[in-house]
């Protein structure tokens, strides 16, 4: 199996993976997607749960994307993940979504039934199961900040709403993106529960003080921006701001801890990174696909 395939691998399907065994019938459309774990994670699932398919990763450009749906529903693939940057063009393109795509405006997961794409997303309820893995705590119990506005900031948001999280702050560069945010999201913060003094719900600036501010009545930093995909990024939120009695989780994960994650254990806060995030988020597309539970600890050992 080669460690990436591209279009014009999809093109010539027949001749290229024609005599694989087992078939390649599930895999990532990304572009870059040479760093993704995924197909590491599915493979040592299916292999646990001794389903004779394979995972494999597909280089494919936006332009391409139509395509190469097209091409993975003729050769009778069952399922796909879709990462950067194709989440929200593959909205378009499904003959069906469920509630957290549809709110959300982005598809992470397809399940190919009939020759009919339906679209899911994964990364909220994958994000909701981290941080129950990690802080052996359920959301509906935690004051969250999440930093960012876009696709992930969506899906973790939403999640945190749907899973009646006691308090939501948002906090994006662009406040305005931050404030449509909490617009969409203020139906599902209607209700009986009184907080005292602090807004249940509320759009904060990117600003460091501001950010402090709301640290006392906070339980829960979500880094959802890419700050800390480069070694040299700064961390959003500085180590003298945090303090011990708070749990950060960065959606970030790469080749060593990110600037964030160190400023947590510096501070002496609970920390988990993205990796985690990921681990669920395909087990719940796992699930999806072959409507059983994924074999969570399999996948889990090939991020150790
Ligand atoms: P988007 O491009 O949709 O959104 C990016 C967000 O980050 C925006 O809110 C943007 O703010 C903000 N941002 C970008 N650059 C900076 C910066 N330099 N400083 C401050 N804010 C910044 O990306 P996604 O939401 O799809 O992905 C964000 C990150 O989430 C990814 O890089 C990835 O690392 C992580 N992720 C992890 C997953 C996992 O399973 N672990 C799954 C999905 C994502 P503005 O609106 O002002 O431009």
């Amino acid at each position: 199996m080669k460690s990436v395939y591209t279009l014009q691998d999809l093109q010539n399907w027949r001749e290229v993976a024609d005599d694989m065994d087992p078939p390649i019938q599930l895999g990532v459309f990304g572009d870059p997607v040479a760093h993704s774990l995924s197909p590491q994670i599915q493979n040592a699932a299916l292999k646990h749960a001794k389903i004779d398919v394979q995972y494999a990763g597909f280089q494919i450009r936006p332009d391409e994307l139509r395509e190469a749906l097209q091409l993975a529903r003729e050769q009778r693939f069952s399922g796909l993940n879709l990462t950067i940057p194709h989440k929200i063009a593959a909205v378009d393109l499904m003959d069906s979504l469920d509630e957290p795509a549809k709110k959300i405006g982005a598809v992470n997961t397809v399940r190919i039934t009939s020759g009919a794409f339906e679209g899911f997303n994964t990364d909220g309820e994958g994000f909701g199961r981290a941080i129950r893995d990690n802080f052996a705590i359920d959301l509906r119990d935690l004051r969250v900040l999440v930093l960012g506005a876009g696709g992930a900031a969506r899906a973790i948001a939403f999640h945190c709403a749907w899973e009646r999280c006691e308090r939501l702050v948002i906090v994006n560069r662009d406040l305005k993106r931050a404030k449509r945010l909490v617009e969409e999201l203020r139906p599902d913060f209607i209700g009986p529960r009184v907080l005292g003094p602090v807004a249940r719900l509320e759009a904060v600036p990117w600003d460091e003080g501001a950010i402090r501010f709301q640290l006392a009545n906070l339980d829960l930093i979500v880094n959802a921006t890419p700050l800390g995909l480069q070694p040299r990024d700064p961390s959003p939120i500085a180590a003298r701001a945090l303090a011990p009695h708070l749990m950060v989780f960065d959606t970030v994960y790469g080749m060593g801890k990110t600037a964030l994650v160190r400023a947590a254990e510096e501070a002496g806060a609970r920390v988990a990174d993205g990796r985690l995030m990921l681990l669920h988020q395909g087990a719940a597309a796992f699930e999806i696909w072959f409507d059983r539970p994924a074999p969570l600890a399999a996948m889990r050992d090939t991020l150790k």
